[in-house]
């Protein structure tokens, strides 16, 4: 199997281990530099990427993180890991950067309202034959992709937690909710908590 490792600094670590371990994969928590050594992908979890963005500095990982992707270590993001990933957050907390190499600017807590997740079955013809059932918690929308990058899913603009005109978006625009580009995949949603395992298929199949 492949050694695939999971950024463990925080975010829903188990969940993600879980399903890997289950396709086959052999884990590896990825914590320090020296973890990132021999692997075959990451996983970034979901979770609160202002904390883990300022965790990976405190703990000298987002350095050495940002260099093995841009060396080409295939990567897969869920929600808070898609921010992580992305090149630019419209709305960082203070502080807040990422680790930059997958072009698109994300908008943070643009899907799914403080207390309830919004859940919706999305046609995603190039990872599944079937609907990918989806939930969305807080989730970062993508508001622009660079020509490299590929849509894989998307929702119409109007399922948003905030006003689509304010971001200055029609109702009927859609954004992007599953984006690959080169090695790395993203989601806005969560599949490591729904059961369906499309995603992590199509990332290990990839590696
Ligand atoms: N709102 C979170 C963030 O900004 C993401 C939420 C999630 O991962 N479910 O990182």
């Amino acid at each position: 199997g492949r050694l695939v490792g999971v950024f463990a600094l925080q975010g829903d670590v188990r969940e993600h281990v879980h399903v890997l371990e289950a396709l086959g994969a052999q884990t590896r928590l990825v914590r320090r530099p020296a973890d990132l050594e021999g692997l075959d992908g990451i996983v970034l979890p979901g979770g609160e990427s202002s904390v883990m963005d300022r965790l990976a500095r405190i703990m000298a990982l987002k350095d050495a993180l940002a260099a093995a992707l841009r060396a080409g270590l295939p990567a897969y993001g869920t929600c808070a890991g898609l921010i992580m990933l992305a090149d630019g957050i419209q709305n960082p907390a203070p502080g807040q950067g990422s680790l930059g190499v997958l072009d698109v600017t994300v908008r943070r807590n643009a899907f799914g309202a403080q207390v309830d997740s919004f859940e919706e079955d999305l046609a995603v013809p190039a990872v599944s034959a079937d609907p990918v059932h989806a939930v969305f918690i807080r989730a970062p929308a993508v508001l622009a992709a660079g020509a490299d990058v590929e849509v894989l899913a998307s929702v119409p603009a109007s399922r948003l937690s905030v006003d689509p005109a304010g971001l200055g978006l029609d109702d009927d625009a859609r954004l992007p909710v599953a984006v690959r580009q080169g090695r790395l995949l993203a989601t806005s949603f969560h599949p490591e908590v729904t059961g369906d395992w499309s995603f992590h298929r199509e990332f290990l199949a990839g590696l």
